[in-house]
């Protein structure tokens, strides 16, 4: 029996076009991908059957917004039981948050759900808009039972969707991992990494209910200069819920300004949520490495361990919309709170 794949178009370079004000999304990639299909022997073993579903209006994904997230988690758990698995074919702006989003929002488990786009256009010389949409079918058919989840394909790597980072514009590989090893390669075979099963940040599946609004996650990157003005202005604002910092090396911040921490300390007074996430691609949070990284824990910040600052985000809108408090989602995220 050949799998059965739908493939769900939002847009993004892969399908774009070009326009007199640049590239923009365009809504012929169904008709691209059957005439791809129909051109001949494009899969290696086991053609499956695809059906595609293509958004209305196709978006830049610099245009995603979370709802976009639930939209896309929805269409794929209503029709989980029609298809073998799904393929997403999304701009590499933000794919890296809805990718993270949706290993969160789709609580069904045991099919791949596979994101990629390209860094070129289908049509265009040397574009990876075809190689990179059949490596992703091809995964999306073939992948293990064992480790079937959410995750990501592009170039030649086979990533894992919360751990996934864009790390180049210009080269194909324009996506890894660097805080999570590859759950595969892509070369002349597919090779999957079956012992890299599925590792569930979020071990008790929760139903979203009410995703909380736009800018209820901020996120503030640490920088020299930074100061407590800037940080109590944007705490203050009282849409928001929580706080991602991204903060140096293992999580440090400016440990001997005392005013800082202090505002940190009544932001989560406040029942603010304040993760920290680590600034370099490899970067883990641990606290306790540094000084600089302890005053960060008394103040009852949680650390963000391995997460990337996509997955912080992602996460956060996730176990907000899920109505957990603080304490609830630092347990949710398996870190303890200020460890
Ligand atoms: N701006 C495009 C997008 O994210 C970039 C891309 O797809 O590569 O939709």
């Amino acid at each position: 029996m050949p799998k059965r794949l739908l493939i769900i178009y939002t847009g993004g370079t892969i399908g774009m076009k070009q326009t007199i004000s640049g590239l923009a999304p365009a809504g012929d990639l169904a008709a691209e991908i059957t005439q791809l299909i129909e051109m001949g022997p494009a899969f290696q073993k086991n053609p499956p059957l695809l059906h595609t579903l293509s958004y209305e209006p196709l978006i830049d994904s610099s245009d995603v917004k979370p709802s976009i997230w639930v939209q896309i988690a929805r269409d794929i758990e209503q029709q989980y039981d029609d298809y073998d698995g799904f393929v997403v074919l999304h701009g590499t702006d933000t794919l890296a948050y809805t990718s993270s989003a949706l290993s969160c929002f789709v609580r069904r488990q045991g099919k791949p759900v596979v994101l990629t786009g390209a860094q070129l256009p289908f049509g265009f010389p040397r574009s990876d808009a075809r190689s990179n949409l059949i490596s992703a079918i091809e995964v999306a058919a073939n992948m293990p039972a064992s480790m079937a989840q959410v995750c990501v394909v592009f170039g030649s790597r086979i990533m894992r969707a919360d751990r996934v980072t864009k790390v180049s514009a210009s080269a194909y590989d324009a996506f890894d991992s660097p805080r999570s090893p590859l759950l595969g390669n892509i070369g002349i075979d597919i090779h999957f990494q079956p012992e890299r099963r599925l590792i569930d940040d979020h071990p008790t599946p929760l139903p979203a209910r009410n995703l909380p609004p736009d800018g209820a996650v901020v996120l503030l990157k640490l920088y020299p200069g930074i100061t407590t003005r800037l940080l109590r202005s944007v705490c203050m604002d009282p849409e928001i819920k929580a706080v991602v910092l991204e903060a140096y090396g293992s999580g440090n911040g400016p440990s001997r300004d005392l005013e800082f921490l202090n505002e940190v300390r009544a932001t989560v007074e406040r029942g603010i949520v304040v993760l920290v996430v680590s600034q370099p691609l490899d970067g883990v949070v641990s606290f306790g490495r540094y000084a600089a990284g302890t005053g960060f824990a008394g103040a009852g910040a949680i650390s963000g361990g391995d997460l990337t600052t996509e997955a912080a985000v992602t996460k956060l809108y996730y176990l907000l919309a899920c109505g957990l408090d603080t304490a609830e989602i630092a347990t949710q995220l398996g870190f303890q709170a200020g460890a």
